[in-house]
């Protein structure tokens, strides 16, 4: 499944970026997937058992695409697969859809604390 692919991806760059802390939170920035929080967050737990990311919490961030209408010039997000057919504002079909399809571990909390007591 995809989602699984991504939570890995996340648990790996959460692991390398603590540098053997343990992490207390995430927080991951996805764009334009349209992803169920709920499959990534599980996902991201399962990936992270054993790791140093295991009893993270995890805030995930969706960012959803944006569709520019080339009509009457409205841009907004993409909320539904409708707004990528047509534009909300006109109904429109001469649209752009822009936004990034990435997917940032866009911070880490670590437990500054418990470093080096363990
Ligand atoms: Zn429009």
């Amino acid at each position: 499944m995809h989602e699984t692919g991504l939570s890995e991806a996340i648990v790996e760059a959460a692991v390398r970026r603590a540098a053997g802390r343990r992490v207390t939170g995430l927080r991951v920035r996805i764009g334009g997937h349209v992803v169920d929080p709920e499959v990534v967050t599980q996902g991201i737990q399962v990936a992270s058992a054993g790791t140093v990311v295991a009893d993270a919490a995890v805030d995930l961030v969706l960012e959803p695409m944006t569709v520019r209408c080339h009509d009457c010039g409205r841009g907004s997000p993409v909320h539904d697969h409708l707004a990528m057919v047509a534009c909300p504002g006109c109904g429109s079909v001469d649209i752009e859809i822009t936004g990034s399809d990435d997917v940032v571990l866009e911070s880490i909390t670590v437990d500054a604390v418990g470093a080096g007591a363990l």
